[in-house]
């Protein structure tokens, strides 16, 4: 996106961006979208805390953009000089455009273009304590990213993508994540990778299943754990279901045939992490 940011008005020390048709509002709405994102291996999130939690992780940040009312603001403007000490470029922006880069009526005042950063499978090793989430063929970007937040509350270590999976980077999810998305490592394998991963792992391998007879409520434990969760539709395939150790069922007493995918991953997680959990 360099090429559109060198014909900006300068004040202050960042750009000011009050036309709807400047170049770089289409460059940043193409975000929403999945092939411009792979392709630039960027994304967007939006609100001061995400870019704050991004900064706190030394996360790399291409740009920042806020609002021209949020100018002077001293969290804003604090986080717009370290952007900028690290190399980002700075964007003021009105109202209006920020509403259309983000597509929304109510923007939030500030949004940050960061770098996609993937953590290699092959950089995953369990110790004791140490939970792990893996999510089978996962859909529903806004489950993904209630699943990383999640994952950050209760101290687990981080999120295996398997197989063919929504965005972790679309708007959506990264919403869903409330920041966390900068906190909890994220890795991506196909099915092959996870189940060779995880034969090799000293950690057991815990699936979660319909139709498991194992009760979820005896597996707090401080041995290093893989929760396996499966997809929104189908479940976890048998391939998988059979790879597991354990194959647990949190039980179930009305007419609903099964737990959300997210809320499940948050009872697994608290009974997981009962024994290092405290108020
Ligand atoms: N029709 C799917 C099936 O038969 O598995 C429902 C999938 S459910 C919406 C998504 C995932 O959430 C499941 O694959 C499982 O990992 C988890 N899940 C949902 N309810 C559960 C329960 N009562 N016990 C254990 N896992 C559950």
């Amino acid at each position: 996106m360099s090429e559109h940011r060198d014909d900006r008005q300068t004040a202050g020390g960042y750009k000011q961006i009050t036309s709807l048709a400047n170049p770089l509002v289409k460059d940043l709405r193409a975000l929403a979208m999945k092939k411009t994102r792979d392709e630039r291996q960027l994304f967007v999130g939006e609100g001061l805390k995400l870019v704050t939690d991004a900064l706190e992780e030394d996360w790399p940040i291409d740009m920042i953009c806020f609002a021209a009312a949020a100018r002077g603001q001293d969290r804003v403007m604090q986080a717009a000089a370290k952007v900028k000490a690290r190399g980002g470029f700075v964007a003021e922006m009105t109202e209006a455009v920020l509403a259309k880069i983000t597509r929304r009526d109510n923007p939030q005042m500030v949004v940050g273009v960061f770098k996609q950063k993937l953590t290699p499978l092959a950089k995953v090793a369990l110790k004791e304590n140490d939970v792990w989430v893996a999510l089978e063929g996962i859909k529903d970007p806004g489950n993904l990213g209630t699943v990383v937040r999640t994952v950050d509350s209760v101290g687990a270590k981080g999120v295996i993508l398997v197989g063919e999976t929504c965005d972790p980077y679309s708007p959506e999810g990264v919403r869903a994540t409330m920041g966390s998305l900068f906190h909890v490592p994220l890795v991506k394998c196909s099915v092959d990778e996870f189940l060779a991963f995880a034969a090799a792992s000293p950690a057991r391998l815990i699936g979660t299943h319909l139709k498991a007879t194992h009760d979820y409520r005896t597996l707090a434990s401080s041995e290093p754990t893989i929760l396996l969760m499966g997809n929104e539709q189908a479940g976890l395939p048998d391939r998988l279901a059979e790879a597991c150790d354990i194959r647990a069922k949190i039980p179930m007493a009305g007419r609903a045939d099964s737990l959300n995918l997210a809320i499940a991953t948050g009872i697994m997680l608290y009974e997981l992490r009962r024994n290092v959990l405290t108020v």
